[in-house]
């Protein structure tokens, strides 16, 4: 900074000299006072165009003339508030930016305060969700969007997923909601109009399930007359044996799918499970183990349940029978004779898991996040005479989504597999 305080120490210096040598000429200390006090004048007066200066907007106006510490301190101050000012023009012009880029998103923007207060949202936001800002600014956006789900969905700060929920401003449009936690407790909210896709998924859902209710009768006939071909001539020729055996395997087969395409159908079609009910854990798993060995008796797997007898579980019975028995209709499959299967309960804070081990082959890594898709077979070869119709695991996974717990599958090839129920604390009745 080129603060010239050394010339204003001289004049200050040379001011009190000469002042003293009037004094010391005229026997007075007066002229020392008078000049001691134009000095205070001239720095007061200083001040004051200072002061004025900085009243007006300062950036804009040329800084007051002045020569030594003043004319370069109002320089100073003149090229800092400018620097200021540029500074100030620039991030302007970016928020400025930003807004207007933000504006354009077809995607809808809103941003909630820690308290899930709206603060801000941009235009597509406003005709999804029907936003006035003379209105519902600083409203909580549950006061806004009145959905059930959106309640629980930031109660439990499930965000790891997004949420699909109608619009409530414009009619038979969907939306499909993700959720970003960002700076000081903020929510950023992303809204994007999946409409389109939702009808696509809705379509392929009602062709499955079309299709699967319309095979049923005919096959439901197929079988009735193999059945009446296979007690006519049973016995009479071993080609023909071999043959209606084998279309009557196929067919039951063929039922089975139907029958596994139409559950998964009632599962997605329905968003809720019916009333819950209680369901006593450890006799339903002893019965489902009965059930599940009987697919192959030979085998001979040494089963362990390690449950508590009072454990019971609150949730749709006919759905979470379907998905145990599933996973121990698995097991039994893929585990080779002598095995080990073992069923066991953990109690967590909150809820508790219900895993389903097996010492069979297990499955590589790069299978699992697959898994329960439909269809998804590591090894379609080996695993079509196991009788599966690849859609067991894809029910276990909607199952539990329906009761809010979670599948996890761990794994590794020669090490046996564990398919892992996480239940939330309102799926336990009792321990
Ligand atoms: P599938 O009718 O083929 O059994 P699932 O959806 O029930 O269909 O299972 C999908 C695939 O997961 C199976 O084909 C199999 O490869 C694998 N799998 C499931 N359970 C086990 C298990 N306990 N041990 C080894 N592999 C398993």
């Amino acid at each position: 900074m080129n603060f010239s305080i050394f010339h204003e120490i001289r004049r200050i210096l040379l001011l009190l000299v000469a002042s003293l040598l009037v004094s010391w000429y005229q026997h007075s200390l007066w002229p020392t006072a008078v000049a001691l006090l134009l000095y205070l004048s001239f720095t007061t007066w200083q001040l004051a165009r200072i002061n004025n200066w900085l009243l007006q907007q300062p950036e804009d106006w040329d800084p007051p003339e002045s020569s030594g510490a003043w004319g370069d301190l109002f320089d100073n101050l003149y090229r800092l508030l400018r620097r200021e000012k540029a500074q100030r023009e620039a991030l302007a012009e970016l928020i400025a930016r930003t807004e207007s880029s933000v504006s354009a998103l077809r995607d809808g923007v809103v941003i909630l305060d820690r308290w899930q207060r709206m603060t801000n949202w941009n235009q597509a936001a406003a005709l999804l969700l029907g936003l006035r800002r003379a209105t519902d600014m600083r409203q909580p956006i549950t006061n806004l969007v009145r959905n059930p789900d959106l309640l629980s969905y930031l109660r439990a700060e499930a965000f790891e997923r997004p949420l699909n929920l109608p619009s409530p401003h414009v009619p038979h449009v969907m939306l499909e909601i993700s959720v970003t936690r960002f700076g000081a407790g903020e929510y950023l909210f992303l809204l994007r109009d999946i409409t389109q896709l939702h009808q696509l998924e809705q379509m392929r859902k009602d062709f499955v399930a079309n299709v699967s209710h319309e095979l049923k009768t005919p096959l439901t006939v197929l079988k009735g007359y193999l059945e009446a071909l296979q007690d006519l001539h049973g016995g009479e020729h071993k080609t023909l044996d071999q043959a209606l055996s084998q279309m009557a395997q196929q067919s039951e087969r063929m039922q089975a799918l139907i029958n596994d395409l139409l559950f998964l159908a009632r599962l997605e079609s329905a968003p809720k499970i019916p009333a819950p009910e209680p369901l006593a854990l450890k006799p339903l798993l002893n019965k489902l183990w009965q059930e599940a060995q009987a697919i192959a008796p030979e085998k001979q797997h040494q089963f362990t349940l390690d449950i508590p007898d009072t454990l019971t579980l609150q949730g749709s019975p006919s759905e979470l029978q379907s998905a145990f028995l599933n996973l121990l209709t698995n097991a039994v499959k893929y585990t080779p004779a002598q095995g080990h299967i073992q069923v066991s309960w953990e109690a967590l804070n909150e809820g508790g898991t219900l895993t389903f081990s097996d010492n069979g082959p297990g499955i590589a890594k790069h299978h699992l996040p697959r898994l329960t898709e439909r269809f998804y077979r590591p090894d379609a070869g080996r695993e079509q005479h196991n009788g599966g119709t690849g859609l067991g695991l894809a029910i276990v996974k909607h199952v539990l989504i329906r009761h809010h717990a979670q599948l996890d599958i761990r794994s590794q090839p020669g090490a046996g597999s564990q398919f892992i129920c996480h239940f939330p604390a309102p799926c336990i009745a009792n321990t």
